[in-house]
């Protein structure tokens, strides 16, 4: 049975993505192979940090509980880079056997296709397309877009109009079938030159998302 890397596990609501604002029990994965300019969760990926090693069916109890003592039905496996976990699939699979719903939120680096196909029921990927500003854009698995379903979610963090400049070509080149969000890097640029640029380029199939943890509680807050 696989063992997990875990920095920290939480309640609370899903800052973005198609599930924001609802209840979900957050799994926080060590480590992670990129470094985005503006990762708002460095010290996860740090050689030093400290986690808990956890087998699947200790998460599954951690799942379970939480679902009995807060009536949610979802678990949001993060990081870091949660595919990383080279075991994620039996996870999927032990949450979805005790009527648990699994979000990956993944940085696009990495394949999705290998642990759709181990996991039982699909799991709904959040994925990110890392843009310039992150300085990752090259390390983009980019078979990974037409392979994102109605029920995933892609995810255009900007920090600047170059990056909605090319948010918006990778839209038009690849056309994808998911939900689509731009995301401000907090701070970074003002959610409403992003709107005018939505506007501009005839955006109508995309949202744009705050992140909402950021505006409830301090920017800088973990495990919330
Ligand atoms: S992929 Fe996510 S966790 Fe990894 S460095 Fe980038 S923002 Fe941070």
């Amino acid at each position: 049975m696989g063992t997990f890397k875990l920095v920290e596990s939480f309640v609370s609501i899903n800052g973005e993505g198609r599930f924001a604002g609802e209840l979900a029990l957050f799994m926080r994965f060590a480590g992670c192979n990129l470094q985005c300019d503006w990762c708002d969760t460095k010290w996860a990926n740090s050689a030093d940090v400290a986690y808990t090693e956890k087998t699947v069916s200790q998460l599954a109890d951690i799942a379970k509980s939480a679902a009995e003592e807060y009536g949610l039905h979802r678990v949001t496996l993060t990081g870091g880079e949660p595919l990383l976990q080279k075991d994620i699939a039996e996870l999927i699979n032990a949450l979805n056997d005790i009527g648990i719903d699994v979000e990956i939120e993944t940085n696009g680096s990495v394949p999705i296709v290998p642990v759709a196909e181990k996991s039982g029921v699909r799991p709904e990927f959040t994925m990110d397309y890392k843009l310039p500003s992150s300085g990752m854009e090259s390390r983009m698995c980019l078979e990974n877009l037409p392979q994102l379903k109605d029920s995933d979610t892609l995810k255009f963090v900007c920090a600047s109009r170059e990056d909605l400049e090319r948010a918006a070509e990778v839209l038009e080149e690849y056309k994808p079938v998911c939900k689509v969000y731009l995301s401000p890097v907090f701070g970074r640029i003002e959610p409403k030159d992003m709107v005018e640029f939505m506007k501009e380029k005839k955006l109508g199939r995309v949202n744009l998302q705050l992140q909402l943890h950021k505006f409830i509680w301090d920017p800088n807050e973990r495990g919330v």
